[in-house]
């Protein structure tokens, strides 16, 4: 058996050598398991955690309320925090290249929390660059947590700040265009203001934007990092002091994440370099194909690569949502499975219909998350939902092409 100042020895010398994504992928947020006999991580059901300590415990919660920090030691209830969850969020600071990172309920929920915690110290005005995705867009536009948001492009950033500036946001590649940003650029405009980036999209695996400048790393962790379509969550990448206000924001909101959704995101974590790699190179032919293709207008496919891609019809996109079997008509993007759907109707419906097409977000405009079929397979169903689209617009010109259908 190790003593714990063997242990200790042993976390010295694994974190020493820096180690590539793929390793990280697979081992961070696991590195005391071996130690304990174990392989796969325990989950931690508990909502409370006894002590016969009282005085201790006042101490740790004085400490939390103070820096946020982790309390050292089991935590007090589960709402300050949770070993399962911990080890995800672990895992992801190592893969986005931060100090710490805190998991909430969603997406959403991450957000909210980021913009609370500027909100608290008097900065509540947000300048962002559309398009961003839908609820998100909403949450700001609508100011429903007090907070007022100009929207600029990426150049008129450094204007749009005032003195009471508390975040800029940005998508890059962004939802549903899949528009991508020069984020290096972006986070030097942003001077001293905290640059949010939603990496949602892209993945530490293919961005990295904490290395370019910006200071909080957002991910809706119920697309790519769950990976399988079967869990909700979200998270931000960042610093220790910004995470501790996160976590005290949690701690006072609510928004936390359940350890069995922890446990699964760390799964996920495990196989999202693969899985990243292998949907975009099923992307990259299928944006190619579409992009040569008669039936199809204009084609968003990110130089940074990627398993999203965006696609305008000469015919009527509602029928190609009608016509896809293999391909899943849905919202939402990152599962192991190809889905579809038209983000004018679903993702971004919630946003102005002007705003929305002057962000580049057409009527006509289609999303695809390319998941890990066969791409011959994939293509085959595209092929027939693409005809039955343009069989669609064709018939509507023609009535007796019409009759019968
Ligand atoms: C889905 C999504 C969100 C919101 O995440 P939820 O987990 O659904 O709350 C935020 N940003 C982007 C880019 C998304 O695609």
């Amino acid at each position: 058996m190790d003593t714990p100042l063997d242990a200790q020895a042993h976390d010295v010398v694994r974190s020493a050598a820096p180690r590539a994504l793929a390793t990280e992928a697979v081992h961070a947020g696991r590195d005391d398991l071996a130690r304990q006999g174990l392989h796969a991580p325990p989950i931690d059901l508990s909502t409370t955690y006894p002590s016969y300590d009282s005085r201790g415990e006042a101490a740790r919660i004085d400490a939390f309320a103070t820096t946020g920090a982790e309390p050292d030691g089991p935590p007090v209830y589960g709402r300050l925090g949770n070993p399962t969850v911990a080890r995800f969020e672990t895992a992801l600071a190592r893969l986005e290249g931060t100090d710490a990172a805190v998991a909430f309920a969603s997406g959403m929920a991450a957000l909210t929390a980021v913009l609370l915690v500027r909100a608290s110290m008097g900065l509540r005005h947000v300048v962002a660059v559309r398009p961003l995705y839908g609820c998100s867009d909403h949450l700001l536009t609508a100011g429903l947590l007090g907070s007022e948001v100009t929207w600029t492009d990426p150049a008129g950033i450094a204007e749009a700040l005032r003195p009471d500036t508390g975040l800029v946001m940005v998508e890059s590649p962004a939802n549903p265009t899949l528009a991508e940003l020069d984020l290096r650029a972006v986070a030097h405009a942003c001077g001293s203001v905290p640059l949010l980036a939603d990496n949602t999209f892209a993945t530490p695996v293919l961005q990295r934007p904490a290395e370019q400048g910006a200071r909080l790393v957002l991910h809706s962790a119920t697309k790519y990092l769950g990976g399988h379509g079967d869990v909700m969550a979200g998270v931000v990448a960042c610093d220790e002091e910004f995470a501790g206000r996160l976590r005290q924001v949690r701690f006072a909101t609510g928004g936390v994440l359940h350890p069995l959704a922890g446990y699964l995101l760390l799964r996920g974590l495990s196989t999202l370099p693969v899985r990243v790699r292998a949907a975009s190179a099923n992307a990259a032919e299928l944006a190619g194909r579409l992009a040569a293709d008669p039936r199809v207008a204009r084609v968003h496919y990110p130089r940074i690569g990627g398993a999203m891609i965006a696609f305008e019809v000469h015919g009527d996109p509602h029928e190609v949502i009608a016509g896809v079997r293999l391909v899943t008509p849905a919202v939402s993007l990152g599962s192991v499975d190809t889905l579809i759907q038209h983000p004018a109707s679903i993702s971004h419906r919630i946003v102005d219909a002007d705003d929305r097409r002057g962000a580049g977000v057409s009527d006509r405009l289609l999303r695809m998350s390319v998941g890990l079929e066969d791409v011959e397979d994939l293509w085959a169903d595209l092929d027939a939902a693409l005809e039955r689209a343009h069989g669609a617009t064709v018939g509507h010109g023609a009535p007796a092409a019409a009759v019968g259908h």
